[in-house]
């Protein structure tokens, strides 16, 4: 059967390895593998969540609210925005596809840092635009603008902080960046990793309400599956303009997230101090990571976000590390698919990052 032309070289995107995979394929039990390969959050999710989704149990066979009320007084509150300048979706990855889609016709231009979140490419190729990418592999801005004034892409994809690598950006730089950027380019501030980039420096802290004043054609992005620790429930938010919004909202299917998602998500709003916790403890385990590479003259980027990212240099192979690990029960990010060799690990608990740490001191 002939498919659009599009999706022949695509690739299918490689979610990190389940831990299901790992207990088939090496007999290892459930619980001793540990995924440290898709930045969730592992101290798991509020005791708070996990009681009101139980409660609403019995209600699985109802739709949700398909206005989704509750949970965008609730960000509104959090954003300080109007509830009509929100949108749900299944994840933020709805939303990007979403954007792509609303922007996108056949070979318009979609800019982005030269390694950066995949589904942004694989969204841009499906609608047939061109994907533009810098030749730094992190978020250089002055390259960015060099690249919007030769292209004029429709859209822009800033990753702040971004995955894989972990940089951030400050925000004052962000801002001279969009001065210069016309109003008819929608540009994506993906924050999925924003709470750990402001609670690391004040510096990075996007005032979502102050952006989307100022800047009209920007849409932020935020979801509930990294710091939240909600992944399984595939919850996220856009953030922009009334126009905007309501735009994407063409594009929504209707109850694009399930009651149970609702409910936690709601709930999980509420739980401060689990966040506060989660953040906390995320840099605090991050350094037993920095000293290895410090100790092993391993090349790191300092992170703003729940993982880093470890390039192996003359250390050896990517896929050849992250395969040994995955057979002793560990399961990390190779980046050889970005054309890195490199490996990006989620910071875990205490005890799993001194497990990672010590499996890898005895395979580099
Ligand atoms: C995890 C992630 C997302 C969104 O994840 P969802 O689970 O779909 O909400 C978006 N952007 C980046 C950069 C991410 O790492």
């Amino acid at each position: 059967m002939k498919f659009k032309a599009a999706l022949q070289s695509l690739q299918t995107y490689e979610a990190g390895k389940p831990i299901e995979l790992v207990v088939r394929e090496f007999g290892i039990s459930a619980n001793e593998v540990i995924k440290l390969a898709s930045n969730e959050n592992p101290h798991g999710c509020s005791k708070k969540v996990q009681q009101c989704v139980a409660q609403k149990l019995a209600s699985m066979h109802l739709y949700p609210d398909d206005s989704f009320y509750q949970l965008k007084e609730a960000l509104g509150a959090k954003h300080k925005v109007d509830t009509s300048q929100i949108i749900i979706g299944a994840g933020s990855d709805q939303i990007i596809e979403f954007a792509i889609h609303a922007k996108c016709a056949k070979n318009d231009g979609i800019l982005m840092a030269g390694v950066t979140f995949a589904m942004y490419e694989i969204y841009g190729r499906i609608a047939e635009a061109k994907i533009i990418r810098t030749k730094s592999s992190t978020h250089n801005l002055s390259e960015f603008t060099e690249l919007y004034k030769q292209h004029s892409p429709s859209i822009i994809f800033l990753c702040v902080p971004n995955n894989p690598l972990g940089e951030s950006l400050k925000v004052s730089d962000i801002q001279t960046f969009l001065k210069q950027i016309n109003k008819e380019c929608l540009v994506v501030i993906d924050g999925a990793y924003q709470e750990y980039a402001t609670f690391k420096d004040e510096e990075m802290r996007i005032s979502v309400a102050e952006f989307i004043r100022d800047f009209p054609n920007v849409l932020y992005l935020g979801t509930f599956s990294k710091v939240y620790g909600l992944g399984g429930m595939r919850v996220g938010y856009g953030i922009a303009q009334q126009e905007i919004i309501q735009t994407l909202y063409k594009l929504r299917p209707p109850f694009n997230i399930t009651t149970l998602s609702l409910v936690a998500a709601i709930e999980a709003l509420k739980d401060e101090e689990f966040i506060k916790y989660s953040l906390q403890d995320c840099f605090t385990q991050m350094k037993q990571y920095e000293d290895f590479c410090r100790q092993r003259g391993i090349r790191y980027i300092p992170s703003f976000a729940n993982f880093i990212t470890l390039f192996l240099d003359g250390l050896g192979d990517s896929t050849t590390l992250a395969q040994k690990m995955l057979e002793k029960g560990v399961i990390i990010r190779n980046l050889a698919s970005y054309g890195l060799n490199a490996v990006r690990i989620t910071i875990g608990t205490k005890e799993q990052n001194q497990r990672a740490l010590s499996l890898m001191s005895a395979l580099l």
